[in-house]
């Protein structure tokens, strides 16, 4: 069947490698032993040599409801054919709406306005001018600085990696990162909470220093605080029990807006829609793109206080409020790949899948305690860290090694540093659980 031949031909076909410049990737050692993925099915991607690799990650904590689903791409599909592309400055389009008042019936209380925008890393730039712009149109314009936290990560925006507080996504570029920037402590605590399951009782103190921040620089000054509920990218950080909502409170009092970073812990990831949901704190902006679409074209959405979007509504209506934007927010094709998305989340319960899969996840995960140099393992909802002390080659030799071994042995997972996180698809089962965590086994026991 000539069909056949030819699909088999294109997958192994085995293009030159030589011009993409490839992102947060080491190029030439990656270069040198490549790992090609070609197609992507429920659980499953195929490499370019045909060998079937679990999905452990989500893509990129991306592909919430799973690979190939045909209710997006033929949302996409038909959306292209009616309408490609129109632009959103000064004209609209009703999918846009549709789609923004869809995502509003998900997100928490008074976070009724969204301001679309392509990746994480421009939801975060957007929701750092919206603060500036709140504060300006609201009489108070000496509110400019911001507050990130230690081992943050907020995309890769001048703005983002100001606020972020990953060394090496800001070490090259420190002499131009935003002025007036400062950083919370982190809340990674293995000395006092290694292999705690969900929340630690340990470390809710480490939000007092939000205190100490304000007495240095004065709450006048301060624009706004932005943290993930839980960080993944640094490798799985929660937040201890009751860090949130002291935030929420000292922000409250001193004027200052609380920002939640969700770009990964949104729709589903923690067990619930919101992570800010999960844990029963409500920031005035929160950040989200990746698996608000699935990640099938690119976008994502920060979500707004009424109080916010009616402040910055001033002065003649003739004028524009707020001068920013981008050529493709609200794009078509990227909201009618949302919808259907959101279409799947609801028809298949997959936020509340999260969750009720969180134990056995818990339990599957942590039945890696005690193999060798495992430090600490951390989880929540459908996600998981596994955190392995350096070897003697040095830090995050470790981790890519059993990265590295998953990939050669069937399973997609993620290294950060020595840590490997587990973000699989929502609608993975536990035979999918048993066959990720047994993989992750084998490579710690053979990576030694
Ligand atoms: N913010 C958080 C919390 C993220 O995890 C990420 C990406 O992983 C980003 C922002 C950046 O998103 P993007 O890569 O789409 O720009």
């Amino acid at each position: 069947n000539s069909s056949s031949d030819a699909s088999h031909q294109s997958s192994t076909e085995h293009p030159s490698l030589e011009h993409f410049w490839m992102p947060f990737t080491a190029n030439r050692q990656f270069k040198a032993n490549p790992r090609l993925l070609t197609k992507a099915e429920g659980m499953y991607y195929t490499d370019i040599d045909g060998n079937k690799v679990l999905d452990a990650t989500a893509g990129l904590w991306c592909c919430n409801a799973g690979h190939g689903r045909k209710e997006i791409s033929e949302a996409v599909s038909k959306q292209i054919k009616e309408m490609d592309y129109a632009p959103s400055f000064q004209m609209g389009h009703p999918i846009a709406f549709e789609l923004a008042e869809r995502l509003v019936e998900l997100s928490p209380e008074g976070l009724n306005k969204v301001f679309f925008t392509n990746s994480g890393s421009e939801s975060v730039d957007t929701a750092l001018k919206m603060a500036l712009c709140y504060h300006r149109a609201n009489g108070q314009a000496s509110r400019t600085r911001f507050i990130g936290r230690e081992m943050g990560y907020h995309g890769v925006g001048f703005g983002g990696i100001s606020v972020g507080g990953l060394s090496n996504n800001r070490k090259a570029f420190s002499g131009q990162l935003l002025q007036g920037v400062d950083h919370l402590p982190h809340t990674l605590d293995i000395q006092n909470a290694a292999f705690t399951r969900g929340l630690s009782h340990f470390g809710a103190e480490k939000a007092e220093v939000l205190e100490q921040l304000v007495t240095l620089h004065g709450a006048e000054n301060i624009a706004a605080v932005i943290v993930e509920p839980m960080s993944g990218s640094a490798g799985v950080i929660l937040p201890p029990q009751g860090y949130l909502k002291r935030l929420r409170e000292i922000t409250k009092k001193h004027g200052i807006l609380l920002i939640f970073d969700e770009v990964i812990t949104a729709f589903g990831r923690v067990g619930a829609a919101f992570a800010s949901q999960r844990w029963g704190v409500i920031p005035d902006i929160i950040t989200t793109a990746k698996a608000i679409n699935n990640g099938a074209i690119p976008m994502g959405a920060v979500f707004v206080q009424d109080f916010i979007h009616d402040t910055c509504m001033q002065g003649s209506n003739e004028l524009i409020e707020f001068f920013h934007g981008y050529t493709y927010s609200g794009h078509p094709v990227a909201a009618a790949a949302a919808l259907a998305t959101l279409s799947i989340y609801e028809n298949e319960q997959l936020f509340e899948r999260s969750f009720e899969l969180e134990r056995y996840f818990e339990d599957a995960v942590h039945s890696l305690k005690g193999l060798p140099n495992v430090i600490d393992i951390r989880n929540t909802g459908l996600v998981a860290g596994i955190q392995f002390s350096p070897n003697a080659q040095g830090a995050g030799k470790r981790g890519y090694g059993v990265f590295e071994h998953c990939f050669r042995h069937g399973t997609l997972v993620r290294a950060t540093g020595d840590i490997i996180a587990m973000s699989p698809p929502l609608i993975v089962d536990k035979r999918e659980i048993d066959q990720m965590v047994n993989s992750l086994s084998d490579a710690i026991n053979a990576v030694g």
